[in-house]
């Protein structure tokens, strides 16, 4: 069995983390290098490595992930269009994929640039 992830070590409660967000599909905890005032990951408890290997198996995780940038955006007040969210799904090197467990980054909290670096 490969190695688990930092993520999984989270999520198993190996490593501590608050939960910012927590559902049975889903967990989500603060980014350790944030890049936003707020810089949450929002991760599967299922190990997807990265998202173009998901399968249609995973099609409500997938769902799950989008849903809970929802409920964590309103829960922080960025909801709102004056304000906003990022969402951002790094797959592969040239991405900038560090973790190789899915994960989506919902930054927020100041204006982003955009095209992104
Ligand atoms: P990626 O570059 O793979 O899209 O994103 C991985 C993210 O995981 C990075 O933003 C990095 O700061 C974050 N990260 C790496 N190790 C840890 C950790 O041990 N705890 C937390 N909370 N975040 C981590």
């Amino acid at each position: 069995m490969s190695e688990k992830t930092i993520f999984q070590k989270i999520i198993d409660r190996e490593i501590p983390a608050p939960l910012v967000y927590e559902d049975e599909l889903v967990a989500a905890f603060h980014d350790i290098h944030p890049q936003a005032p707020t810089h949450i990951l929002i991760v599967p408890k299922k190990v997807i490595p990265r998202v173009g290997e998901a399968t249609p198996e995973d099609q409500a995780t997938l769902g799950a992930l989008l849903l809970a940038a929802g409920h964590i955006a309103e829960k922080l007040g960025f909801k709102d269009r004056s304000h906003g969210f990022r969402l951002v799904i790094n797959h592969g090197k040239d991405a900038g994929e560090t973790v190789p467990h899915l994960h989506v980054h919902l930054l927020a909290g100041r204006a982003l640039d955009w095209p992104p670096g």
